[in-house]
């Protein structure tokens, strides 16, 4: 089968490897689609996990063989996959930091290799212990709507590590697909979500996802879309200034409940931390990358009781939850969907991924197999 092998920093090649072999407890998967997520594009670009490895975790497909041991599935089950499944045992289980489990932190999806998710390759191997994970894709529902169960999942678990009311207001910084997720989550729970981003086209659909303020970040409120949004805005004290005063304005003087930052800049989470009311909440969703230098005042944390919190991955008891959620369509992930690319052109995918553009949002692998639509880069199937 053909399957893109990560071999060296920002070296994608595709190459023809065996189709895993599986064992009776396990299921063999053909790969429709698989979304492209940041956290396998920072694995790639800073070479942080050692080659050789194939990555893509965002995986829906067809069930084309099942081991003799496994019960519940049968061939041709259309399904949306978890990489990841916790034990629900261990002392992190019984805290439902599930992140944190041993065996979560065990990659159950493989299409070779070091196990790393293996979505950007024609099959993939589901271990026994993943096999929880596996969700049934409904007749009226896509394979690319199943590809999305796994970043919804992320997103609905971190909207519940607030302590939100109805009405409350939220800042959700960064509108690209997590953020608009975020956004359609909150609005859905009855939250007034301000949504901030660079991108006014961005901005335009977080108001059809249910914002109900838009803040372009790079001119704090005057809705006109910067000529580079890919350079850093000059903020400083005049934009953080503008932007207190309409949080002011817009939360009758009070400040706001809680921010989301699906952004990974600190400047925005000191910015946030002015901006929430006392008591309130600021969660860090994109500071994935791990440094030492920060420049927090630790005593909004302390004296103001302003909770700095952060979610990583996803809560495997929410997966029903999502499901609903997603196959619903009440959050409508298709919508989010701007861009799908062969498996041979999954190096070009990550790297519009990494490089966004003022039309793209979520990027996503497809087989050859699903690969009919005559203008694939807008209709979806
Ligand atoms: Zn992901
Ligand atoms: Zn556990």
């Amino acid at each position: 089968m053909r399957a893109v092998v990560y071999r060296g920093i920002n070296d994608l090649r595709v190459e023809t490897v065996p189709v895993p072999r599986t064992g009776r407890a396990e299921l063999l998967v053909r790969v429709a689609a698989c979304g492209v997520c940041p956290t396998d594009i920072k694995k790639i670009q800073y070479g942080t996990v050692a080659p050789p490895r194939i990555f893509g975790h965002e995986t829906a497909g067809t069930i084309v063989r099942v081991g003799s041991a496994v019960r519940g599935w049968k061939t041709g089950d259309r399904v949306a996959l978890h990489h990841h499944v916790p034990c629900l045992e261990c002392h992190a289980c019984r805290h439902r930091a599930f992140a944190q489990c041993a065996q979560y932190k065990r990659t159950g999806i493989t299409a070779g290799f070091e196990p790393a998710g293996g979505g950007y390759a024609e099959y993939v191997r589901v271990m026994p212990f993943v096999l929880p994970g596996v969700v049934k894709i409904p007749s009226r529902n896509t394979f690319l709507e199943g590809a999305m169960l796994e970043p919804v999942n992320t997103v609905l678990k971190a909207v519940k590590r607030l302590n939100l009311l109805r009405g409350d207001a939220v800042l959700v910084a960064g509108q690209g697909p997590i953020g608009l997720m975020f956004t359609r989550v909150l609005a859905l729970r009855g939250i007034r979500v301000l949504a901030s981003d660079l991108l006014d086209s961005r901005l335009e659909l977080a108001r059809q996802f249910g914002a109900k303020w838009i803040m372009n970040a790079g001119s704090a409120g005057s809705g006109k879309a910067p000529e580079d949004w890919r350079t850093p805005r000059p903020r400083g004290t005049d934009f953080a200034c503008r932007t207190a005063e309409l949080v002011k304005r817009l939360t009758g003087g009070r400040g706001l409940d809680a921010a989301v930052i699906a952004v990974p800049s600190d400047e925005v989470v000191r910015e946030a931390q002015q901006l929430v009311r006392g008591g309130g909440q600021v969660l860090l969703f994109s500071h994935t990358r791990r440094s030492t230098e920060t420049s927090l005042d630790l005593a909004t944390i302390c004296v103001d009781e302003k909770d700095l919190i952060g979610s990583y991955s996803a809560d495997f008891l929410l997966q029903r939850e999502v499901a609903r959620l997603v196959f619903s369509r009440k959050l409508d992930v298709r919508r989010l969907i701007t861009h799908q690319f062969s498996l041979e052109e999954t190096a070009a995918a990550i790297a519009l991924a990494s490089g966004p553009t003022v039309e793209s949002l979520k990027i996503v692998v497809v087989s050859d197999y699903l690969r009919l639509s005559t203008n694939r880069n807008r209709e979806l199937f």
